[in-house]
């Protein structure tokens, strides 16, 4: 079931049309597999470690305080850095692309940016992950620059545990204009990601569930996960997926749907009344690392394997050395062909204290 990646909810359907011309560009190497036969299909980017929000589950502000030192600017991979890596990562076998963070739409230009990677020849798909508080005035403009689809993360609709969760006191209000504007603009269907803590927001999500159907979005309820090292996860704070799909059953009885296709993220739920789905990701209590074939490049342009890596491979230096594209390719291509990653399926007392990488760092 439902794959790790977890929070990283959102693949799209192998069906979408390539975004890009289809002119030839000459032959791509094999597409490189990790150690488990897993192959490269879905790259997380993350544009900005920069957030403005404080989210307890992500970056706690007691952590990140309103003076935290965030990467400088020069640290931060340029558009045209990040344009040439994906085309690198489009020849390895990436169909996929997610913008991410951080918050992504903190990142000034970010439609330029959409702008290039939409124009790259074999890409199939094309994301955001945001959480709403600039996405009103800026839809529009990503939607023209060739952004497919978007999630939105919302945890309640009560402005009271959401602004508590979100450690700015950020109102709801704003969040869902920003979900209005997205699907004025064709970002359709949005999805919306809800972290569900025990004890903080379980009483949130059947509000969220009638306000989705409502509204034509599809919730995904995801599993709070023990990311990074400063969300003072604890198991119990989890709910069990199946706990939420049996609450949610009970007011709007669902059906289990197949994946929409191979290796899908959530595990998917139709109401029986036809109004519409739910997704539910359990990266805790039924991980899936086996069909994990996701990517993830870090705002100052280090490449890692798993969500739950120490420590990630640094291409910037690769970058702005000099290296050519062959060497560049090459060394993402071995640095995947090394890859045994599989956290949440070894996840235990021994490997809760591990060092390894913050959600904000390389965006879920
Ligand atoms: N700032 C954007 C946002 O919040 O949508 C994008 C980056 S955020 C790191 C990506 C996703 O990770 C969000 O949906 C967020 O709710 C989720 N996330 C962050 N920390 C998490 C945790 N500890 N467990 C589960 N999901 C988490
Ligand atoms: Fe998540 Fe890592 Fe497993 Fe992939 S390999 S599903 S990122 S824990
Ligand atoms: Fe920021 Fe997203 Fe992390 Fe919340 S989950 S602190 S919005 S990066």
């Amino acid at each position: 079931m439902a794959p790790v990646s977890v929070a990283d909810p959102d693949p799209a359907p192998e069906t979408h049309a390539p975004l890009g011309a289809t002119r030839d560009v000459g032959a791509a190497p094999p597409a490189p597999r990790d150690l488990l036969g897993r192959p490269l299909r879905d790259l997380r980017i993350s544009v900005t470690d920069r957030c403005n929000f404080r989210c307890t589950y992500c970056m706690p502000r007691e952590v990140y305080g309103l003076d935290y030192a965030f990467l400088p600017r020069a640290e931060i991979l340029t558009f045209e850095e990040i344009e040439r890596l994906a085309r690198l990562f489009v020849r390895l076998g990436v169909t996929k692309f997610r913008l991410t963070g951080g918050e992504p739409l903190v990142r000034k230009g970010l439609p330029d940016l959409v702008r290039r990677l939409a124009e790259i020849d074999g890409v199939r798909d094309l994301a955001l992950t945001t959480n709403g508080a600039l996405l009103a005035a800026q839809a529009r403009a990503l939607r023209d620059a060739g952004l497919r689809r978007v999630s939105v993360s919302l945890d309640s609709l009560d402005d009271a545990i959401f602004g508590a969760m979100n450690g700015v006191e950020f109102p709801v209000q704003r969040v869902l204009q920003g979900i209005r504007a997205a699907q004025d603009a064709g970002l359709v269907p949005v999805k919306l990601n809800t972290v569900v803590k025990r004890g903080v927001n379980e009483a949130s999500v059947l509000p969220l569930a009638r306000w989705a159907r409502d509204h034509g979005v599809i919730l995904r309820l995801i599993e709070f996960m023990d990311v990074g090292l400063t969300n003072g996860w604890r198991l119990e704070d989890v709910v069990p997926a199946a706990e939420l799909v049996a609450l949610v059953d009970a007011a709007f009885p669902l059906e289990p749907i197949p994946p929409a296709y191979p290796g899908e993220v959530a595990t998917r739920w139709r109401y029986r009344d036809g109004a519409g789905e739910i997704g539910v990701i359990a990266s805790v209590t039924q991980p899936f690392c086996g069909a994990c074939t996701r990517a993830r490049l870090s705002a100052k342009g280090e490449l890692f394997t798993c969500l739950f890596a120490a420590g990630g491979l640094d291409l910037r230096t690769l970058l702005r050395g000099g290296a050519s594209d062959e060497a560049i390719e090459a060394a993402i291509a071995s640095r995947w062909q090394g890859r045994s990653d599989r956290y949440s399926e070894l996840r235990s007392s021994e490997t809760t204290g591990l060092r390894r990488v913050e959600m904000f760092a390389i965006g879920g």
